[in-house]
């Protein structure tokens, strides 16, 4: 864990007060697992003015959806949900079958595409930044994240605040200050996602081995975070860097 595991809660909720006053609108990208229930904990009881959605793609585990009903009773915050065009659903399901994306990574990328991708980009639609739970540590695709990051597929900044944090930082947070969290963590699930495209891992693997794990680790993206390769990243100075 973090040496200065109280700087690093500071700092975030500083990077979290910049976004609310100097990038509104701002909205939250929740996928409702661990890491983004620290950011909704650190916007809901900062009171900040950042609209926290998340992508029902049609295929979460129930243990997710049940995650709305945890923070609606926590914090009395209703999540935003964007759902997929269901003509584009259909067109898939009737073309390919329902499971088309386990054939190979084109099928499967199609299929985020038209789950999470579209409906994203209407969700981010007219905003001046996004904020993900996205951590450094989590995987290789991830390695180089940065907090702050100029997305010019979408026309705007986005925010990593955790990208700093480590695993053991998430979890002492939440642990700390009672936040709900996913009940597939305690299952074996350190990653979540929609249910035919996750499973439980083992000890010592790594923490994204579960996310669409008949594929090679280099394509293991929904496409929410790399667009046409059109990030560029910017080095916050708001952010200290932990041990
Ligand atoms: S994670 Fe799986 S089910 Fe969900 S959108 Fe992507 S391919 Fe489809």
């Amino acid at each position: 864990m973090n040496d200065d595991f109280n700087g690093l809660v500071a700092a975030t909720q500083a990077t979290l007060t910049r976004i609310a006053g100097d990038f509104s609108p701002a909205v939250f990208a929740s996928s409702l697992a661990a890491e983004d229930m620290v950011l909704t904990d650190l916007i809901l009881r900062g009171k900040l003015a950042i609209k926290i959605f998340s992508l029902e793609t049609g295929r979460l585990h129930a243990e997710t959806l049940g995650m709305l009903d945890r923070i609606r009773e926590t914090y009395g915050y209703e999540v935003s949900l964007y759902r997929p065009e269901p003509a584009a659903v259909d067109a898939y399901v009737s073309q390919n079958g329902l499971n088309a994306f386990y054939d190979s990574v084109d099928m499967r990328k199609e299929c985020c595409r038209i789950r999470k991708v579209e409906p994203l980009n209407r969700a981010l639609a007219g905003n001046k930044a996004w904020i993900t739970g996205q951590r450094r540590a989590q995987s290789t695709t991830r390695a180089a994240l940065d907090i702050e990051e100029q997305d010019e597929a979408h026309g705007m900044t986005k925010f990593n605040p955790l990208a700093d944090w480590s695993e053991e930082d998430v979890w002492h947070y939440i642990r700390s200050n009672n936040v709900p969290y996913n009940p597939l963590h305690d299952k074996g699930y350190p990653s979540i996602g929609c249910e035919p495209c996750t499973r439980a891992i083992q000890p010592g693997e790594d923490v994204r081995a579960g996310r669409w794990w008949w594929e090679n680790p280099e394509s293991k993206e929904c496409g929410l975070h790399v667009v046409d390769g059109k990030l560029i990243r910017i080095k916050s100075a708001t952010q200290t860097t932990p041990a």
